[in-house]
């Protein structure tokens, strides 16, 4: 068990990274470690991550009442308390706004693709909770939906939330959200992922066990039956296949040429006018 004088030097150093790397803006973040089983270390209210200080943390208890510290604790408190409460294996717990990672929260696009072997077998998938306005009790309700299956999270129109079973493993999750989104990102600019099939997600969620990843759920058998008030299973879209990687049309999500009936077409706009023209047209005629 690290000494609480590590822990606070812990917090000062992922702060300062993550404000060196663009997930934090001014004073946003935060950054929480459980000291002992009644205890919390916590980065204070209204201070830029990137120049802190270990003198500046607040102790809390599990409820969230101050026991020690000058400052007052980070304003966002409410929902790492909601963390902790649920996830009694969770000894840290982190929060930025990730610019490539919050911009898919701002687009309510998650990250659930089979794209990246790792973040199957690490992440499994990050949902988005649903919108909550910041330092409110609805945040850590939106939060509560997820946390308990997932060690990674988007907050809707607002960042990313992790979890870890220490001070820099929830950090490491946190760049590899980022990691994973930017690299989401620009192969959807390529034209599209091409997706893991699911029986290559179900070998790598196996390979969970043998590397000693731990993991707080399962991958879904069927992300289709998820419950809605609080998910158990990890949603990982994956088509079946017997080869081992599938064009992401197979989603019915992709671009045009797709079959399914609900799949999504993509047009210019001169296309589009052309269609409607042509169909005023035969209206006329
Ligand atoms: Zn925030």
């Amino acid at each position: 068990m690290a000494t609480e004088a590590q822990l606070r030097a812990d917090i000062v150093e992922v702060g300062r990274r993550m404000y060196a790397r663009g997930y934090t803006a001014s004073n946003d973040g935060n950054i929480s470690v459980r000291l002992d089983a009644t205890r919390l270390l916590m980065t204070p209210k209204s201070v830029c991550k990137g120049f802190m200080d270990p003198s500046m943390m607040c102790i809390t208890d599990l409820d969230g009442k101050k026991l020690a510290g000058d400052r007052d604790p980070s304003s966002e408190m409410q929902m790492h308390l909601e963390v902790y409460r649920q996830r009694t294996d969770a000894q840290a717990v982190v929060h930025a706004h990730p610019p490539i990672a919050t911009a898919f929260a701002v687009a309510g696009i998650p990250l659930d693709r089979a794209v990246l072997a790792e973040v199957v077998t690490t992440l499994g998938s990050v949902p988005i909770a649903d919108y909550a306005t910041p330092s409110t009790k609805e945040l850590p309700q939106a939060v509560s939906k997820y946390i308990k299956a997932h060690d990674g999270m988007l907050l809707a129109n607002h960042g990313a939330l992790t979890v870890g079973s220490d001070l820099y493993s929830a950090y490491f999750k946190m760049e590899t959200i980022e990691h994973f989104a930017h690299i989401s990102f620009i192969a959807r600019m390529l034209g599209g992922e091409r997706l893991l099939s699911k029986e290559e997600v179900l070998r790598l969620q196996g390979l969970r066990g043998m590397y000693g990843i731990s993991s707080p759920a399962p991958i879904c058998a069927d992300p289709d039956s998820t419950p809605s008030d609080q998910a158990d299973c990890q949603v990982v879209f994956a088509p079946p296949s017997r080869t081992r990687l599938v064009p992401s049309t197979s989603l019915g999500t992709g671009p045009a040429g797709a079959t399914s009936p609900d799949a999504e077409i993509r047009l210019t706009y001169s296309e589009l006018t052309a269609l409607i023209e042509d169909a005023v047209k035969a209206l006329k005629n």
